[in-house]
């Protein structure tokens, strides 16, 4: 029996998405994404480290062939006024004419994202789609389409299933909210 709570640190957390239903929609939209890549062999891109099970979960219920990259990103405060730039680090792969698969834990303002998509345009890939387990609607800043949700959330801040809080948290198998 999963446990209601947790704390990690000073905060408490309430469960908010049961494990086996994460894992039911995992299936579901791994089933869609078969459906869409029947014949293809795409690059499955796990952006570290919130996405690590995620992308864990979806590759085994994958039917056509796949290499899995992973990418981590580097924020840190420039010294211009243009604030936070975010680099990607770790890349192998020549993607040129590559159908790429962004995985996402969550997509906040969507700033990650749209930084990272700019930077795999310009590698010349066939395609780019993103999937991401979780989308914040009402956070959203930046335009990146995501073709696959998992679930939309309200505002709340999450943990658990690679998501963490101050590096805890992760190995969660469900889903856990901040308590007020
Ligand atoms: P964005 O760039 O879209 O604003 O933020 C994306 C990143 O912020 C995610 O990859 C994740 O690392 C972090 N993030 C955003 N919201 C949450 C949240 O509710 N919980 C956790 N643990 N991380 C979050």
């Amino acid at each position: 029996m999963m446990s209601e709570h947790v704390k990690l640190h000073d905060k408490s957390f309430q469960i908010y998405l049961e494990e086996s239903v994460i894992q039911e929609r995992v299936k579901e939209l791994a089933q869609t994404i078969n459906k869409d890549y029947k014949g293809k062999t795409p690059i499955i891109l796990c952006i570290l480290n919130g996405s690590f099970i995620f992308t864990a979960d979806l590759v085994r219920h994958f039917d056509f062939p796949l290499t899995v990259e992973f990418v981590r990103y580097s924020s840190y405060e420039g010294t211009s006024s243009t604030g936070k730039i975010t680099k990607m680090l770790g890349m192998k792969s020549d993607i040129a004419g590559q159908d790429v698969i962004i995985v996402e834990d969550i997509v906040d303002t969507g700033f990650t994202l749209f930084n990272a998509l700019e930077e795999l345009q310009k590698k010349s890939p066939n395609s780019i789609q993103i999937t991401s387990l979780l989308v914040k609607p009402e956070a959203l800043k930046y335009d990146v389409p995501c073709a696959y949700v998992g679930f939309e959330i309200p505002n709340d801040f999450v943990v658990g299933y690679g998501l963490d809080y101050d590096e805890h948290g992760r190995d969660l198998p469900a889903i856990y909210k901040l308590k007020e």
